[in-house]
């Protein structure tokens, strides 16, 4: 395992953090089998939060077999669920139990999505309640993730004393959000960055046109899609860990072989230029930029909004008919004909999509009135399987 400095601290972070926001449907004995061979091959760095259910939980049982003083934790507080001080107290305390800690290493403001957002919180008093916990030992680092445009990014960074932050960063994100630009900035105010989806929910790591696909296996074929995609974020010297959701074994040995031999600056112009030609196949081919983060959930309506964008966005990777197929059978009941257009979950999305147009567009692609017939076959078809 590399391992990579905290500027601000001297902490040694191992180049690969586990995710633990993916491991829904995994039985508690395979997520103590994944967390201890993670540990044990030099991970030291697990992110969650208090939003993804069940992972706090499920985190701190895996680490109870003697792996909490070997780690780091991070975890983050939602401030859409903090209106008081005393809002902040149960959550962190929560959290704690949930936890079976007695301290939370790197402590998250979670999707901060605005300077006023920050303000809010610290007109409720949570700047001096972060510096209690930081007395106490409670809380050993404060941070924020972040989905937002770079000159939002800018001004959060120096709205506050922050100890470190946390940024969506892959080759098909270089300029979006805060991107290299605010990654660079980041860095040059001495923040440790560290990088979640950095093979965005997936699709940098196998999930892509065939085109694209083509294009890495011709220039290094014994290298997966995931391979490239980690490489390319930890060739930035200004990355001090990345985040990979990790749900099975044979994912979680492939990153951490990646993350024993990655080093910044090494990748050559040749293969950056590789993936420079994959990313814009891959834009060229997505309708929608979901990431799968389910942050817009759950929908009044019953729309999985997730869900009906995969599906979508696979037409072109999978082809129409497999995309149908699993829309019609996995979205059955949850389609996007069902949104009646409220809005609530629009400001939620980190990635700003116009949820409401685009699940517009899904229903005109994946239910228009020739795939009736294709619909109702399915359905009579899994009505007779159960
Ligand atoms: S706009 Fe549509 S998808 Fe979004 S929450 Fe409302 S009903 Fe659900
Ligand atoms: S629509 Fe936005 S919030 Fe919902 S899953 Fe996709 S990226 Fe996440």
């Amino acid at each position: 395992m590399k391992y990579r400095t905290n500027p601000k601290n001297g902490d040694s972070i191992s180049a690969l953090a586990f995710g633990f926001m993916r491991l829904n449907g995994r039985s508690e004995s395979e997520i103590a089998q994944l967390v201890a061979y993670a540990v044990e091959s030099g991970v030291n760095y697990f992110d969650t939060a208090y939003v993804y259910p069940g992972s706090e939980s499920a985190l701190g049982r895996a680490l109870a077999a003697g792996y909490r003083d070997r780690v780091k934790i991070a975890t983050k507080l939602p401030p859409y669920q903090v209106k008081s001080r005393d809002d902040a107290e149960r959550i962190f305390r929560a959290q704690l139990q949930r936890l079976r800690t007695g301290w939370i290493d790197y402590y998250l403001i979670h999707m901060l999505t605005s300077e006023n957002a920050w303000r809010r919180l610290e007109a409720l008093g949570i700047r001096e309640w972060i510096e209690e916990k930081k007395a106490a030992g409670l809380i050993r680092n404060i941070g924020f993730s972040y989905h937002g445009g770079r000159e939002m990014f800018r001004r959060l960074v120096d709205a506050y004393d922050w100890e470190f932050c946390m940024i969506q960063y892959n080759y098909l994100d270089e300029l979006n959000q805060a991107g290299r630009s605010g990654l660079e900035y980041a860095a040059s105010k001495g923040l440790p960055v560290m990088v979640m989806e950095p093979l965005r929910g997936g699709t940098l790591a196998g999930r892509m046109p065939k085109e694209a696909g083509r294009l890495l296996r011709e220039a290094a074929g014994e290298r997966s899609p995931a391979e490239w995609g980690l490489r390319w974020v930890w060739n930035h010297s200004e990355v001090v860990t990345a985040l990979s959701g990790m749900n099975s074994m044979a994912m979680l040995k492939e990153n951490v072989r990646v993350a024993s031999e990655a080093e910044a600056g090494t990748m050559s112009e040749r293969e950056l230029g590789v993936l420079a030609e994959a990313r814009d196949v891959i834009r060229a081919c997505m309708p929608v930029p979901c990431t799968g983060c389910a942050y817009c959930m759950p929908c009044p309506a019953g729309v999985d909004i997730p869900s009906c964008f995969s599906a979508y966005n696979d037409v072109a990777i999978e082809g129409r008919l497999k995309s149908l197929i699993r829309y019609a059978v996995r979205i059955s009941g949850h389609e996007a004909s069902l949104c009646v257009k409220c809005g609530r979950c629009e400001p939620h999305c980190p990635q700003s999509i116009d949820i409401r147009r685009e699940l517009a567009a899904v229903k005109r692609r994946m239910e228009g009135p020739l795939l009736r017939p294709l619909h109702a076959g399915i359905r009579s078809f899994l009505m007779l399987q159960k």
